[in-house]
This record gives structure tokens, C-alpha cells and sequence, in this order.
């Protein structure tokens, strides 16, 4: 489902963050048909802001003043941006035209959806037309879409910039087995951990060796269990952009051996693929190798068995 984001909803009371989660409420069309596990692609008036996995969506009551049309009374009334009067009616068979409506207060359901743990920036892919031909209905106004999920996808592999969406997969996996791989993301960890870090590690990325301490950034790893909470994992100092690549799962590291292991997309640049089998910069401890291990197994499922590593857990994990 394609969702519309951007200032006007919050200047209309909608509380939205896109990365990690959208407000919606029952005023607003297909506001039932979202579900936990589906995928939800947010874009804005200039274009495509990013895309995830809704892990769960909190339900309230609430009411709304809403506007309805003068002439015939329905509801189907929307404000114009450029043109006057300000107010047209939708329904086909009135179109009335006004500077005024009435309004009337309404009860409503109101719906939050959690996204975090999948999401995807994907700004620079998409423009806002460009998606808005992915959506089954091309011309609709609806706040809420639903997308033609083969070809936006096929958009979404085949455009400039490929997007990891492997990321998207595995996570929806999750959500909906309930149980198997969790997500792991790695996420920017606050200026105090940042420098306690710095004091254990020195200004040493741990991919790539000593690095300027401008460059460098402490990266958190999580785990987005079923249950929606997040666990706070080890910390690590990684490269700006290699903590962005890890993250994705462009770079991993095999728990067992400890080297770096990049995806193939990644080798085509020779900065980045000297790193390929690199040993980790500096010590690590079991907590970290930990972790490590979880998002290998998030990204990694299919690389051949002699690159997989020995004890991570779950027995879907094919072993040598
Ligand atoms: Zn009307």
C-alpha cells in the first residue's frame, strides 16, 4: 500500500515520522484494508521517501470535525490548493463548487502503524509520478493506495539505484512466521556512547582500520523481536558509509571466521572490494560476535555452506 506523507498531513494533526511510523484515521479511504506484514511505500509530493514492513497497528477512538458539500451533502469534499473557490465536491453527480462547506463532528477510528524495523530509505529512486503510475488506480486521490507491488518492485530493482530489499523480505518473514530470523538493523548510537567508543576503540573503524574520528560513527545493533520491543546490542565505530552498507546487508561478517563478507554489487567498486574476506580491524567481544552472527543470518541465508557459519542458532540454518 502506497501512502502519502509530507507537511500538510502534519500541519492537519497527523503525527508522522515516515522511518518509523504513519498515522491514519476511518475519514480516509482503504483506512481497513492495511494489515500487519504488508508492505507500506511512503512518498511524498516530490517523490518515493522510503518503504517497510508494518509490524503492528495500534487502534483508537477518536473524533474529527470533517467537512461535507453544501449542495448535496456528502462528505466526498476537498480542499484546492491553486484554484477558487476553495472547495470542490467529488461526488460525480453534484461537483459543487464553493468557498463554503459545512462541517460537521464525526467519530472516527484512528490507526498508527509501526515500521521501523524494515524500513528503507529509498529518496533519489522514484519520482512522485513515477510511483503514482505503480498504483493500480493511477488517477485516484486517496491518501491511502494500493500499488501494483510486481512492477514497483521490478521500479525498484531495475532503477538507479538498487535498493536492498532483501531487507523488506526477511522482515516480513519474520512478522509473519512470528518466530525464525529476527530483524537486525544498525542504527546511529547517541554522541556520549559515540565517545566512550572512541575510548575503548580509538579512532579505528572496524571494518577498514584508523579512520578520521569525523568520519567515524557508533553504530548500535538491534533486534526487532516479534513483540515489537528492540534490544540494545553491541557497539561498534564503523565508517559512515560501511555503517550504512552494513546496515542494508551490502556488508556482513561471517561469525566464524570474522572476516568481512560483501555482496557481489558491492565488488564492483575497488574500494570496497579490498574489504572482501578483510579481518575485522580491531578485538571483538562474544557479545558483538553475537550479534554479528543474527544479521548474517539475516543476510546471508543463501551464501554457499563453506562460508556459513557453525553455531547460530536456529536449525533452518543448513550446517557442514
Ligand atoms: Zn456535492
Amino acid at each position: 500500500m502506497l501512502a502519502k506523507a509530507g507537511s500538510k498531513r502534519i500541519s492537519e494533526g497527523y503525527d508522522d515520522s515516515p522511518a518509523t511510523h504513519y498515522s491514519w484515521d476511518s475519514t480516509v479511504n482503504n483506512h481497513a484494508k492495511l494489515k500487519v506484514g504488508d508492505v507500506i511505500a511512503l512518498w511524498d509530493a516530490t517523490e518515493l521517501l522510503g518503504l517497510s514492513v508494518i509490524e503492528d497497528i495500534e487502534t483508537g477512538q477518536g473524533e474529527k470535525e470533517t467537512p461535507y458539500c453544501l449542495a448535496c451533502g456528502k462528505a466526498d469534499v476537498a480542499l484546492r490548493k491553486r484554484k477558487l473557490p476553495r472547495f470542490v465536491c467529488w461526488n460525480q453527480e453534484c461537483k459543487h463548487e464553493s468557498d463554503e462547506v459545512g462541517w460537521k463532528r464525526k467519530e472516527i477510528t484512528t490507526y498508527r502503524s509501526r515500521h521501523e524495523a524494515g524500513w528503507i530509505d529509498a529518496r533519489g529512486t522514484l519520482t512522485a509520478a513515477e510511483v503514482r503510475a505503480l498504483c493500480v488506480q493511477r488517477a485516484s486521490q486517496n491518501s491511502l493506495r494500493e500499488l501494483r507491488w510486481h512492477d514497483f518492485h521490478h521500479a525498484l530493482t531495475h532503477g538507479g539505484v538498487p535498493l536492498p530489499l532483501r531487507v523488506i523480505d526477511t522482515t516480513q518473514k519474520a512478522i509473519t512466521d512470528g518466530h525464525g530470523t529476527a530483524t537486525i538493523r544498525v542504527r546511529r548510537g547517541q554522541p556520549a556512547f559515540r565517545k566512550h567508543l572512541l575510548e575503548v576503540f580509538g579512532e579505528v573503524c572496524v571494518f577498514s582500520g584508523p579512520a578520521p574520528v569525523q568520519a567515524l560513527e557508533a553504530a548500535h545493533l538491534y533486534s526487532y523481536a516479534a513483540n515489537g520491543k528492540h534490544h540494545k546490542g553491541g557497539g561498534l565505530l564503523l565508517r559512515r558509509d560501511l555503517h550504512r552498507l552494513f546496515d542494508l546487508g551490502l556488508i556482513a561478517v561471517n561469525p566464524r571466521t570474522k572476516t568481512l563478507h560483501l555482496a557481489g554489487e558491492l565488488k564492483a567498486y575497488p574500494d570496497y572490494a579490498r574489504l572482501d574476506g578483510a579481518k575485522l580491524a580491531v578485538p571483538v567481544t562474544p557479545d558483538h560476535v553475537k550479534w554479528m552472527a543474527k544479521h548474517w543470518e539475516m543476510h546471508r541465508a543463501n551464501v554457499p555452506d563453506d562460508l556459513m557459519p557453525r553455531q547460530v542458532g536456529p536449525s533452518h540454518v543448513a550446517i557442514v
